[in-house]
């Protein structure tokens, strides 16, 4: 049986994007090939908040990440993917998974919620892993499934043929990607791959949510959106305003309402901040 580093497993309402709103529940997977540090600070800057987080986690451990500060500036699900906090998500079995996941659901049973796989970035090594749990007799009511993606990492012929079988009729799956313009203080060339994200198009629907916080942000944004359509691309594209925490994201979320109006674009709010206050687990 197939296991996943699972550093979060937990039911909200989705905040953001197409299934804004909808009951989900949310499977946070260990590991990613970014850092993202440069969210929230100046161009060129690294947030160091985590540092701070990660030298007292190394004193005194950190046991639940619901305990986890958060942080205004870099990546705010850094204990996802941050080595020093590995310790924080176990290995767990198909099997453990979907009884958490019954657990969770209000009627023990899937009806109208939706699943999200997300990190870190969900696409890495793990997508050999996920047929195992998909496919398990407790998961075989779900409808509705999304991977939350950087867009950076190509699907394997295998996941893909899977995921074939699996959105036979009366079942969707879902590409969120939130691909990271320069703000994120990932380089352009390893961020911005058109080609994976449209080959994403062959299984499922795909869409991009892309993080804009400055007039900078929004002129990259529009880079990227003609290098996708270039590409092929056919989805719809969201502009989210950045703020892992409130006062960020007031400060925001007007302004890339109606840049979004302005241009014809979909905005997409993340309802976990002013409901939840973006803590772990929402
Ligand atoms: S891609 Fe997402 S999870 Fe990975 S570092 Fe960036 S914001 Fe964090």
């Amino acid at each position: 049986m197939s296991k996943l580093k699972v550093a979060e497993l937990f039911y909200s309402i989705q905040g953001e994007g197409r299934y804004m709103g909808v009951p989900s529940v949310f499977l946070r997977v260990f590991g990613c090939n970014f850092r993202c540090a440069g969210f929230g600070m100046p161009r060129g800057e690294s947030s160091a908040e985590v540092e701070t987080i990660a030298f007292a986690h190394a004193n005194t451990p950190y046991t639940n990440y619901r305990d986890l500060p958060l942080v205004s500036t870099g990546c705010d699900s850094y204990a996802s993917w941050d080595p020093r906090f590995k310790d924080l998500s176990p290995m767990l079995s198909s099997d453990a998974i979907a009884d958490g996941i019954m657990d969770m659901l209000p009627y023990e049973e899937w009806r109208d919620e939706h699943l999200v796989i997300t990190g870190g970035e969900p696409l890495l090594g793990w997508q050999r892993a996920y047929p195992d749990l998909l496919s398990h007799p407790k998961m075989r009511s779900l409808k509705e499934l999304t991977f939350e993606t950087n867009g950076t990492q190509k699907l394997t012929k295998e996941f893909k043929d899977y995921l074939h079988v699996w959105t036979a009729p009366g079942r969707e799956v879902t590409f969120s990607v939130s691909a990271k313009l320069p703000c994120s203080g990932e380089k352009w060339e390893e961020a911005i791959l058109p080609e994976v994200v449209c080959e994403y198009e062959d299984v499922g629907t795909v869409y991009l949510k892309l993080v804009i916080a400055t007039k900078q942000d929004f002129a990259d944004a529009e880079c990227a959106i003609a290098a996708y359509r270039a590409a092929g691309f056919r989805g719809h594209v969201y502009l989210m305003p950045v703020g892992g925490v409130e006062s960020v994201y007031a400060m925001n979320n007007r302004n890339v309402a109606l840049l979004a109006m302005k241009n014809g674009l979909r905005y997409s709010d993340r309802l976990q901040v002013p409901l939840f206050k973006n803590e772990w687990g929402t």
